[in-house]
């Protein structure tokens, strides 16, 4: 079992927010922002690109209520999936970032980085 279907489980505990029968928001461990919570299916899918378009259109209320949980539907908030080795994803259980409580700034990257081939 990887560790956010530990989470999902309750095997491993963590400061959850909101949770139903398929998905668990959760506050993120090391935040990057004031509010910082991961949104994950409880089935173990490993990454964005093997999610089926089934399950996405589930999730999306699902995530939509945990930003009217946390009073950001009205100020906003940025949504993040990093998906495989290129994407920088460290946990291969599909989660989602919401970030917000703040003005965050874009881009994360360098407009160097922007230029350089793999
Ligand atoms: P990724 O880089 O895979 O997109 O993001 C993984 C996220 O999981 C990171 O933001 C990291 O801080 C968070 N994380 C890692 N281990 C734990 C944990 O045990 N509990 C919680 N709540 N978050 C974790
Ligand atoms: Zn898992």
């Amino acid at each position: 079992m990887c560790l956010f279907c530990k989470i999902a489980s309750g095997e491993v505990p963590a400061n959850k927010l909101l949770e139903n029968d398929a998905f668990l928001a959760f506050h993120d461990i090391n935040p990057r922002a004031p509010i910082h919570l991961l949104i994950i299916p409880k089935v173990h899918v490993e990454k964005f690109q093997d999610v089926t378009g089934e399950l996405m259109a589930e999730m999306t209320p699902f995530i939509q209520e945990v930003a009217k949980k946390l009073d950001l539907d009205e100020n906003g908030y940025r949504l993040i999936v990093n998906n495989g080795r290129d994407g920088g994803q460290e946990i291969y259980h599909l989660h989602f970032h919401l970030l917000g409580g703040t003005r965050l700034t874009w881009p994360h990257f360098s407009p160097e980085e922007a230029k350089k081939a793999i």
